[in-house]
């Protein structure tokens, strides 16, 4: 039962101060106050621990620290103790009672130091503390067993209880504020983490049925790709074929395609695009920056020529024209960035939405735009892949289609990490490829900022000097119009050298890029060293990313020289910084979570969520 905490018994006016300053309301909430640790009053410890018998009143001092001194008979000898800045002792203390006093003996003085004391109950046992400094741990312990003495309802059915052999809640709770020993905290963590879990699932995999969208019109990928200027890869084809396959089923998609960069993703989409589109719908295609929407723009132009395409972004004129044109149903595939999502865009039959790059949009602009189409489709591209296994049991119900092969032509790329001697060299090695009509991009992690010393005004005067007109600048402070205009010229002069930010990690696609530089390079993570160098290797040709920084032996480095699988760095990504933003695509809303730790239980996600699923099927075949 829930009570509100100024009805629980033993909570006065300052404890139930304490308590809503740490957002506690309810008693459900003062169990969910989990220890930051447990102190361990085993006395085999026996030069910290000593159990004694109080012999007379302590006293009190306040002189300069407030100082409580008392005796104890310990096996016969009086032990002195004195304890500091612990004024609430004075009150618990019981002459004839037994304690266990944690401390330190201080020989010179021949006075035991105290800092904590226990009644004996707690010989060989595990306390746990609290940490909240405004309120003791054991006025928390007093109300903790108040509450522990009525019974507490159970949410996890006995069924599944029983199956991932979870203990119950009232026991749970027990063991996380009383426990007995470490194995009664980790069955009782365990089903807290477990609970947390199938919260997760219930929220994400409410599988949806299909009620608004037909497939019955002809479609043949094999016509459609014939007049492509390449030939799809085995894995491109089988994708597409299965993705209209699961169409079809009684569920919109929802489906994450994961590729490397540079695996064709886009085109993948795309031809998934004109299936729906071939049924009668629209497509909205959502990037995370206007060079790649346009870029994308591009692509259907040169490759679909028969499809209805436009293209959005809040920069864009005559912006009402074009939502109306959305709006009315003048155009089938609308590429554009996150304005998509918002109200002023509004779609006339909206079938399907593909999200490039996933991680970069925040789990509501995702939510926003996914909301408007008929039956909710996406399609999920992403080359920062999160570890499959623990991908598919939190996405619940998505499925996951990998490209693992990379195009035909697509060129290796060399990466080399180098300190600032090797610089000059390296100049040599660019004005050649200047003089071979090859392009190079330069990326630096700041514009003006002077913590580091390769921004991207300083970085634009050591190589202008060099490399005179040949050097272009892009940036995030430009105008969009501005940043247009740079990306045109530099892609339609047959050489030159681009400086920017990292804005051009995604999906900026020059064939005859042959170099890049990566200055300052410790100041990016490792996925966003390989997107970066992603770049490159999009031709004929291959490609050299130079490394750049003091540290050139970095651990990180040494990866990306050895590993050219986007699949491995990103899960080498996952254990050197965590999970990060890959993992905004499965958190719908919901608060982080507090027990679960993505790597360390992943076992566990897995078990429970095999379990869920058969628990909830059955549920269905009843
Ligand atoms: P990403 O998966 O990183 O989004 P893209 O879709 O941008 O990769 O594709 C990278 C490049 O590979 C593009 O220039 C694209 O035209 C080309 N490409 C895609 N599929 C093939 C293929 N089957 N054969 C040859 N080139 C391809
Ligand atoms: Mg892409």
């Amino acid at each position: 039962m829930t009570i509100n905490i100024k009805d629980i018994k033993g909570v006065g006016p300052k404890t139930l101060e304490a308590l809503q300053r740490h957002g506690v309301t309810t008693s459900d909430h003062i169990l969910q106050i989990f220890p930051k640790r447990y102190v361990h009053y085993f006395l085999d410890d026996i030069e910290h621990i000593k159990k004694g018998k109080l012999m007379k009143p302590p006293l009190l001092s306040r002189h300069q620290v407030l100082k409580i001194s008392f005796k104890l008979e310990v096996e016969g000898q009086i032990l002195s103790c004195i304890a500091y800045q612990q004024p609430y002792l004075k009150h618990v203390l019981e002459v004839g009672a037994s304690y266990l006093v944690k401390g330190n003996f201080d020989a010179k003085k021949k006075i035991f130091i105290v800092s904590q004391l226990k009644p004996v109950r707690l010989e060989n046992q595990m306390v746990a503390d609290y940490d909240l400094n405004d309120l003791p741990n054991y006025r928390l312990q007093n109300i903790l067993q108040t509450l522990l003495e009525s019974p507490i309802k159970e949410t996890i059915s006995k069924e599944v209880l029983d199956k991932l052999k979870i203990i119950p809640i009232h026991q749970a709770y027990q063991g996380i504020h009383f426990p007995k020993n470490e194995e009664e905290v980790e069955a009782s963590l365990k089903r807290f983490k477990l609970e947390e879990l199938f919260h997760l699932f219930e929220g994400v995999s409410k599988q949806k049925k299909r009620q608004h969208l037909h497939f019955n019109q002809p479609f043949s990928i094999k016509d459609q790709s014939s007049s492509l200027p390449f030939q799809l890869t085995e894995d491109q084809e089988s994708i597409i074929l299965n993705v209209l396959k699961d169409a079809k089923e009684d569920v919109p998609l929802k489906h994450l395609i994961q590729g490397d960069v540079g695996s064709g993703k886009t085109v993948v989409a795309l031809l998934i695009a004109y299936y729906y589109i071939a049924q009668g719908y629209q497509v909205a295609f959502m990037v995370p920056t206007e060079i790649l929407a346009r870029q994308h723009l591009e692509t259907v132009r040169s490759l679909f020529k028969e499809i209805k395409v436009t293209f959005i972004t809040s920069t864009i004129e005559l912006k009402k024209e074009v939502e109306n044109d959305i709006a009315q149903g003048q155009v089938d595939l609308i590429i554009g960035t996150h304005i998509l999502a918002s109200p002023s865009v509004s779609f006339h039959k909206l079938g399907l939405v593909i999200i490039d790059e996933q991680q970069k949009f925040g789990v509501d602009i995702r939510k926003s735009l996914i909301e408007k189409a008929l039956d909710q489709d996406v399609v999920y591209l992403t080359a920062t892949p999160i570890p499959r296994t623990l991908l598919r049991s939190i996405l619940g119900d998505a499925k996951i289609y990998t490209l693992h092969s990379q195009p035909k032509g697509k060129q290796t790329i060399k990466t080399i990490s180098v300190s600032y001697d090797a610089l000059l060299k390296i100049m040599d090695q660019l004005q050649l490829a200047l003089e071979h009509h090859q392009h190079i991009f330069i990326v630096v992690p700041a514009i003006d900022s002077d913590k580091v010393t390769y921004n991207i005004m300083h970085t634009y005067h050591v190589f202008k000097e060099r490399f005179q007109e040949d050097v272009y600048v892009l940036h995030g402070q430009m105008s969009k119009l501005e940043q247009q205009r740079v990306m045109d010229t530099f892609r339609k002069q047959n050489k030159g050298i681009l400086i920017s930010t990292q804005m051009i990690e995604v999906g900026v696609d020059i064939k005859t890029a042959t170099f890049m530089l990566i200055l300052e390079a410790e100041y990016f993570g490792l996925s966003q060293l390989h997107q970066l160098r992603g770049r490159l290797g999009r031709g004929q040709l291959k490609g050299i990313c130079y490394l750049i920084s003091k540290k050139p032996q970095d651990q990180r480095f040494i990866i990306l020289e050895n590993t050219s699988s986007g699949f491995e760095i990103s899960e080498h990504d996952l254990y050197t910084r965590g999970p990060g933003d890959m993992l905004g695509l499965i958190q719908s809303g919901q608060p982080p979570f507090k027990h679960i730790d993505y790597i360390e239980n992943l076992p566990l996600i897995q078990e429970a969520y095999q379990v869920y699923n058969e628990v909830k099927n059955k549920d269905k075949s009843v």
